[in-house]
Formats: C-alpha cells, sequence, structure tokens
C-alpha cells in the first residue's frame, strides 16, 4: 500500500500527536489511515502497523459503514474544524468487534500534497453511562423534573412531569420553559431565570412567593420548586424538581380550619359550662325563696296571687331543668373520663332505676334483649340510653308506654334500639330533633329543653358512633344508635 504522505510530514505529526492525551488518527482524502498515535492504538486495541494504510471505515461498526464514504467525502469538500456527526450518536469498532460510544473533532490539514483530515477520538462511553444513569434517576423520581439549558429550553422531563401537568414529553422538549407558567407570571420569568443563571446556586424558587404552574388544560395548581444548577461540558443546565402542593396546602388550609373551630368550641364549652353554673346559685336561692312563699302565705293569699307563684315555681324549675341539660351537653366532651369496658346490660338497669318512679306512675312496661359489653364512658352510656328511655315515657301519648331496649351486631360495630308506641314523629322533623333546643311541642304540652337528644346525639358521637330514628306519627319510634365494636373484650 502506496502512502503519499511524505515522511518529513508525517515524522513532525507523531511527534506532536503522540503527545496529545487524546487519540487522534490522521487520514488522506481517499480515506487511507495514514498516522495513528498511541492512544489510538489502546483505544480501538489495534497496532499501528494494523492500521497504517487501512481505511478508516475498519474503525466504524458495520451498520454505519455503507454512507460513511459519502459522509467523508462531503467533508473534504468543504473542510473546516468541526464536530462529527452533529446530532448523531456515533460509535467506534474495536479491533475484538466490540463497539463504543465516541465523539470525534475534525480538522482538516492543507499540505502539499493535499488535504488531510485530523480527528481526534474521545472514548465517551463512562460519560454516556453516568447520563444514562442520571436520565434513569430522573425518570424514576416520584417529584416532577424539568431541565432547561441557558436560554430556557426545556431538555428532559421524566414522566411525573408529564401526568403532573397533563403534557407528552415531545409536546414539552426543545420548548421554553414558560409553557408551565401561568400566563399572568409569564413575562416577568425570562428575566428570573437570566438572573438565577448568572449566580445559580441550590435553592428553593421563589421564597417567600406562592408559585403556581399551568397545565396542559389551562388549569393551574399551587407548586413548590427547589433549583439545582448543573455545569456539564455542554454548558450550563438547571434541574428543577417540581412538588404539586395542592393537596399539602388543602391540607394545611383544613387542618387550620379545624383547629380554629375546635378553639372555638372550646371556648363556647367554657363560656356555656361557666354560664349555666353562675346561673345555677341564683336560681336555686329564687326557686327556694318563691317555695318559701307559697308555703308561708299559702292561705293568706287570693286565688290569683297563688296562681302567679305557681307560674313562677314552674318557670323558675324550668329554667333550673334547662341550666342542668346545658351543663350535661356542655360536660360531654370536656369530660376527660378513659373509656372502659361497660356493661350495657348494667347500664339499662341503672337507668331504669333512675326512672323507676315514673316507670310505676306510668305503668309502662319496658324490657331489654341481651345487651353487649362495650367500650365507653358508663356515665355518659347511662345518660343517653336515661334521655331516650325518658322521652319515650314522655312522648307516650294515650297508651300505657312499651318500650324495648336491644342490640344486635351489625358488621364491626353494635346497633342499639330503643323502640315505644308513643306518638312517633313526622318524617319532616326525623333530623332536626337531634340540634340543640329542637322541639316539636309546646311547653304546654310536653315541657321540656330540647336538650336531651342533643346530649344523645354528642354522646354517641363521641363514642364514635351514629344516631337516628325511625318513627310514624302514631306508630311509635325506634331510636337507634350505633356503638363501634372493640375486639378483645
Ligand atoms: P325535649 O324532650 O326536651 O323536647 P329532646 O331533644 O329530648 O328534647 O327531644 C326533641 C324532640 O324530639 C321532642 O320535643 C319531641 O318532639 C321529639 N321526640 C323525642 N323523643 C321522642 C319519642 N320517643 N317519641 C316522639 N317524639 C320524640
Amino acid at each position: 500500500m502506496d502512502t503519499i504522505v511524505p515522511s518529513r510530514t508525517v515524522e513532525q505529526l507523531t511527534a506532536i500527536i503522540d503527545s496529545v492525551p487524546t487519540a487522534v488518527i490522521m487520514v488522506d482524502q481517499r480515506g487511507t489511515i495514514v498516522l495513528v498515535n498511541a492512544q489510538a492504538e489502546r483505544l480501538f486495541g489495534y497496532k499501528s502497523v494494523e492500521l497504517l494504510g487501512e481505511m478508516i471505515d475498519i474503525l466504524v461498526p458495520y451498520r454505519f459503514r455503507a454512507e460513511h464514504p459519502e459522509l467523508r467525502a462531503r467533508f473534504t469538500k468543504s473542510p473546516q474544524a468541526r464536530p462529527m456527526g452533529a446530532g448523531r450518536d456515533l460509535f467506534g469498532l474495536r479491533k475484538d468487534g466490540t463497539e463504543f460510544p465516541i465523539e470525534i473533532g475534525l480538522s482538516p490539514v492543507q499540505t502539499d500534497e493535499g488535504i488531510f483530515v485530523v480527528s481526534a477520538v474521545i472514548d465517551i462511553s463512562e460519560r454516556k453511562r453516568l447520563e444514562s444513569r442520571f436520565r434513569a434517576t430522573v425518570e424514576a423520581a416520584p417529584t416532577a423534573m424539568v431541565m432547561i439549558d441557558q436560554v430556557g429550553s426545556i431538555v428532559l422531563v421524566n414522566a411525573e412531569t408529564e401526568r403532573l401537568f397533563g403534557y407528552d414529553r415531545d409536546e414539552l422538549l426543545h420548548q421554553k420553559v414558560e409553557v408551565l407558567v401561568p400566563a399572568r407570571f409569564r413575562s416577568a420569568h425570562p428575566e428570573l431565570r437570566s438572573r438565577y443563571f448568572a449566580a445559580p446556586e441550590a435553592r428553593r424558587m421563589g421564597a417567600g412567593r406562592d408559585l403556581f404552574g399551568v397545565r396542559k388544560d389551562g388549569s393551574e395548581f399551587p407548586i413548590e420548586i427547589g433549583l439545582n444548577p448543573l455545569m456539564t461540558d455542554e454548558g450550563q443546565f438547571v434541574l428543577s424538581a417540581i412538588v404539586d402542593i395542592s393537596e399539602r396546602a388543602q391540607t394545611k388550609a383544613l387542618r387550620q380550619a379545624v383547629e380554629a373551630l375546635e378553639r372555638s368550641n372550646i371556648e363556647l364549652q367554657r363560656f356555656a359550662y361557666v354560664a349555666s353554673h353562675d346561673l345555677q346559685t341564683p336560681m336555686r336561692s329564687v326557686a327556694s325563696f318563691v317555695e318559701l312563699l307559697r308555703s308561708t302565705y299559702a292561705d293568706k293569699l287570693d286565688a290569683q296571687a297563688n296562681d302567679w307563684i305557681r307560674r313562677i315555681v314552674d318557670s323558675v324549675k324550668n329554667l333550673q331543668t334547662l341550666v342542668r341539660d346545658l351543663l350535661d351537653y356542655s360536660r360531654i366532651d370536656s369530660q376527660t373520663h378513659r373509656f372502659a369496658p361497660v356493661s350495657f346490660q348494667e347500664v339499662f338497669e341503672h337507668a331504669v332505676l333512675l326512672i323507676d318512679a315514673s316507670v310505676r306512675e306510668m305503668g309502662a312496661e319496658l324490657g331489654s334483649g341481651e345487651l353487649p359489653v362495650v367500650m365507653g364512658d358508663r356515665s355518659q352510656l347511662v345518660q343517653l340510653l336515661l334521655n331516650l328511655i325518658g322521652n319515650s315515657l314522655k312522648y307516650s301519648g294515650d297508651r300505657p308506654p312499651r318500650i324495648y331496649v336491644s342490640a344486635e351486631r351489625i358488621g364491626n360495630e353494635w346497633k342499639f334500639a330503643v323502640k315505644d308506641n308513643g306518638i312517633g314523629i313526622d318524617a319532616r322533623h326525623q333530623e332536626r330533633i337531634f340540634e340543640l333546643f329542637e322541639r316539636l311541642h309546646d311547653q304546654r304540652d310536653y315541657p321540656g329543653t330540647g336538650i336531651g337528644l342533643a346530649v344523645c346525639r354528642r354522646v354517641v358521637h363521641r363514642h364514635g358512633g351514629r344516631i337516628w330514628v325511625e318513627s310514624e306519627p302514631n306508630q311509635g319510634s325506634v331510636f337507634y344508635f350505633t356503638i363501634p365494636e372493640v375486639t378483645g373484650i
């Protein structure tokens, strides 16, 4: 094989290129290898004698060989120093048949004998490996990640970005990152972006400002952004991690609302408690003075005065009941009794004992099925049952009351029923009777405060259950409530 490179040139060049740390290969116009340095020998696994005089294609993988002469010809036509294969991935072929990714810089060398091409070949396997590891890490990240270059073009997005913003990645790549910024912030963004590039550092974006992203469909959502500068041999990039905080924002708002509610509830309870408590003392003295008035002057006053006194006594009694009920109500949540196993059978018996006088007086029949043990606050459960049975007695109408308390297991809770044969409740009112002060009757027909069922509901809620009524006017009522079953007792 005759080479056309004069030996003088080869000598000079060899001395130079052997000293550079990069693999260098020189070819003539026809593509014949005329010069190979030590690094190139090592890189491709050939001795230089094996390469000299061969076509350069020997170092090109088979699948690219067909197009290579054409590309080479094009370069020699308009030779200028430039990287080879712009936009394409280049590979070298070793003697042992393995391929590896490379980057090639081409420089034409004009000599008396014509143009030679010097190519500097860099093995970029390590860089490619790191890059694909980086891409895989970004892709797998649970947060949206967007990488932009110095002019703000998106160069990389991950799956989470597609999901969060509703775009396919092809729609985002090469777009300006402002496409993800709501229109009202968009014009200010490039300025902020270049300021960041001027002094890049890892930090949160928009400290103190609320940030928003905009989806493909135009909807906005609150976000938090972490910025991370990446210096590569291709220049400066910024990788941003974007977290959708709508849920966090919602949870935060919700939590604040709940806290505020709880605070005001506690305040309200304190107030109700103190107010009712404070009312009790003067009322007790009014009651006893009126009682004194009645007993001392009963026979000395006329019928009119006696009637007034009776009315005062009644009103004061009503007021006392009201205050006592209110106190009961406001105490329910403030009582800090720990829950313990409570036998509902005993609760029932206790309630019956407390109401025994009325039961006898009204000739009521009161019975129960088998009642379970539940976890709860004993005194509150007595109060619950007492209120329900008390109502069944009170709203019994003309018939002798028949009241039956029972329980059945449904799923993982107990469903209790207090059934009566009383006046019943119109469907329209069946929800509101559980509200505080809601009652359906005139004080004259049925005295009461409208607090009893509100107490019941609060007790049941505190035990993690629900309460409701099924009833029809004149057909009796069944009050149901549930208490979660607790295993292990
Ligand atoms: P109060 O009995 O003091 O009015 P409650 O909160 O205990 O207050 O009851 C609210 C209303 O629900 C009562 O006014 C009554 O109209 C209705 N009610 C409660 N229990 C029964 C019942 N067993 N049968 C019919 N109506 C009832």
